[in-house]
């Protein structure tokens, strides 16, 4: 489903973000993407985004091949991931029904799919009392809920999160990683890059490691493994 072909990453800096990383990801799996800062944890999500491209190697994800996506693939592609960041990223004018209608409206779902779709992902994620508050009346791990929510209405193949649990405390963050895990055995594939040990030993996923941009161990189920 996911597969980096010797993906090498130089920004035009000078740096090398990523260097000759090759790895594959079934779909169905749940595997986190784990390295200190600046390992190239974000590098490689913005790769699998299409926003930036590799200087070097081919990423291929649901039988697209990158290098050889045409402009017209860029929304199809697009919409095979869920993305969820560290900081929410919500709107703050919007309710928190709107902030998921959004996703739906970017992708021209009809009104009548959006009343029915986003109360139902509202629920799923525990927030469907909630539909009519604005993000700063929420706790920060319900904003990221409702950003999962965003994330997953147009059902993605794949969730891609970064740091999801970077702003939360460890209640908080253990709900995040179950919501997660709980869409992971509804059959989505989830990508989570962290630095959260205490998360990764507890869930005993696949763990994938970077080290100044390249894999250093990449072990089926496992801990953290602190060891830079
Ligand atoms: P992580 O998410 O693991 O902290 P990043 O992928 O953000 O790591 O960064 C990997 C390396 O690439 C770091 O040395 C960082 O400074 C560098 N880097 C990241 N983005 C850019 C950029 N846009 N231009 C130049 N260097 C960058
Ligand atoms: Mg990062």
């Amino acid at each position: 489903m996911i597969v980096l072909d010797h993906v090498s990453m130089k920004y035009p800096t000078g740096t090398l973000a990523l260097d000759d990383v090759t790895f594959h990801i079934g779909k169905g799996e749940f595997v986190f993407i784990v390295g200190s800062s600046g390992s190239g944890k974000t590098t490689l999500i913005k790769l699998l985004l299409n926003e930036i491209k590799p200087t070097k190697g081919d990423i291929v994800v649901s039988g697209m091949t990158y290098s050889k996506l045409k402009r017209r693939d860029i929304p199809k592609l697009r919409r095979k991931f869920g993305v969820v960041f560290q900081n929410f990223r919500l709107l703050k004018d919007r309710t928190v029904f709107e902030n998921v209608a959004f996703a739906q409206q970017v992708v021209e779902k009809s009104n009548k799919e959006i009343r029915r779709e986003v109360p139902a992902v509202l629920t799923m994620v525990g927030l469907a009392s909630e539909y009519k508050k604005y993000p700063k009346q929420l706790s920060g791990g319900e904003q990221q809920r409702v950003a999962i929510a965003r994330a997953i209405v147009n059902r993605p193949d794949i969730i891609l999160a970064d740091e999801p649990t970077g702003n939360l405390d460890p209640a908080n963050s253990t709900e995040i990683m179950e919501l997660l895990d709980d869409l992971n055995k509804k059959g989505t594939t989830v990508v989570v890059v962290t630095h959260n040990k205490e998360i990764v030993d507890a869930m005993q996923k696949r763990v994938i490691r970077l080290k100044k941009g390249k894999i250093v161990s990449d072990v089926v189920k496992g801990g953290y493994k602190d060891e830079d």
